[in-house]
């Protein structure tokens, strides 16, 4: 089956009524006919619906649909995409035990590894994501590697299999935020990833009209249990080990479950994905090429052939770039006015709309980091970051150019 088709037939309808999106279940509780049958429910010896913080129709459908297109074996759906990637690592830490992270994630992550201190949990940084970095860092309390595919917003790529190798050789599982290259570019359980997470606010999604994100079990990770010892009772679920326990543990005891609501849209967003992606990249492309040939103007894509991702980008996504690039102007005040002067793409903090969106990230997203954590994640004075939309805005851009 080919991307779209798998999208809109890949996972069979469930609703009994033949409905094409399944509906809205916009309920709390599910009622029983018997004690017996909610005793079942309740201790995992019957499917069924009990309690939407749990489960619920309309999520279920969109974890099944997510499932399916990143080839893992289940998903959880989240309240967004910090609670996804707070619980796909809170769900195997304990304290005392240590992350090992790129230095340039998303600053929502950064900062909630700060945070983790707190709970003794430790994160080791390095600049660039590669099985030599990550190596010498590694010791018994790491517990997981964790990465941005495509690092937002420095655009650094990481190379998927060989950092896989080297982790799964140290018996560490490698959890990767996928939500810039989204499984249009790359399944990266294909390339050895073993959790990946989404923040489905942004291409999933794809209208930007709900915050939400999801968790994938590839399954494939060999958990040993003497390491990992927060799993041992899970074990008896085999490769669902960690699933189980997400659901069944610290998901849902934190309650960031994905209302049906935003379930339902993002279902709506996902089936268009593949349509999307392919002018959003396109597109992306096309305005990085344009960039290049104007003086005083630095562009970064990892698409262009001038980047140092582009073979990895060939052989890991197929040439695609994704949608995100950012430029360099030559300092604040120019980045600013065109920001200023641009008609149609709107000045926004948020990535994977169908609309063009502009951010000066120095004054904004990364307002309250140091000079280091700004370099590490390849924002300077004078970069605007841009998530392309499905426009053609090159005239845009080149008429805003026109004043600075
Ligand atoms: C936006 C984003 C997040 C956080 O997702 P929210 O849905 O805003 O909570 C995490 N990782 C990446 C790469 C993101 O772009």
């Amino acid at each position: 089956m080919n991307f779209n088709t798998a999208l809109l037939h890949g996972v069979s309808q469930a609703d009994k009524n033949g409905a094409t999106i399944e509906p809205i279940y916009q309920v709390s509780a599910f009622g029983f006919e018997t004690a017996e049958k909610l005793e079942k429910v309740f201790n995992n010896r019957a499917s069924g619906f009990a309690y939407t913080r749990i489960s619920n129709p309309t999520v279920e459908s969109f974890e099944r649909k997510i499932s399916a297109l990143e080839k893992g074996i289940g998903s959880v759906a989240c309240s967004s995409g910090m609670a996804a990637v707070t619980m796909s690592l809170l769900n195997i830490l304990e304290a005392g035990d240590e992350i090992i992270a790129g230095s340039s994630l998303f600053g929502g992550t950064i900062d909630l590894f700060g945070d983790l201190l707190a709970f003794g949990i430790k994160t080791k940084f390095v600049n660039n994501v590669t099985a030599e970095e990550v190596e010498p860092l590694i010791n018994d309390n790491t517990k997981a590697v964790f990465a941005e595919l495509i690092g937002n917003p420095r655009l650094d790529v990481v190379d998927l299999k060989s950092v896989s190798e080297l982790v799964h050789s140290k018996g560490v599982p490698f959890v990767v935020d996928s939500t810039t290259a989204t499984p249009y570019l790359i399944n990266p359980f294909d390339y050895g990833a073993d959790i990946v997470v989404h923040s489905s606010s942004k291409y999933i999604n794809g209208s930007g009209n709900s915050i939400s994100g999801i968790i994938i079990d590839s399954g494939n990770f060999k958990w040993d249990t003497a390491r990992y010892k927060v799993l041992e009772e899970y074990k008896k679920y085999g490769k669902f080990a960690y699933i189980a326990k997400l659901r069944n543990g610290i998901w849902r005891n934190v309650g960031c479950c994905l209302a049906p609501m935003n379930a339902f849209l993002n279902s709506i967003g996902l089936e268009t994905l593949g349509l999307r992606m392919e002018r959003l990249c396109n597109n992306a492309l096309r305005l990085s090429e344009y960039f290049e040939m104007v003086d005083g103007i630095d562009v970064n894509y990892p698409a262009l052939k001038s980047s140092k991702y582009y073979d990895l980008v060939q052989k890991q996504f197929g040439g695609k770039g994704g949608a995100i690039l950012t430029i360099q102007t030559g300092s604040k005040e120019s980045a600013f006015k065109l920001i200023n002067n641009l008609k149609f793409a709107i000045n926004a903090t948020n990535i994977g709309d169908i609309r063009t969106l502009v951010i000066h990230p120095a004054s904004t997203i990364y307002a309250h980091s140091t000079e280091q954590q700004k370099i590490n994640a390849g924002v300077f004075e004078d970069t605007i970051r841009i998530s392309v939309g499905i426009e053609d805005l090159i005239d845009d851009f080149s008429q805003a150019l026109y004043y600075i």
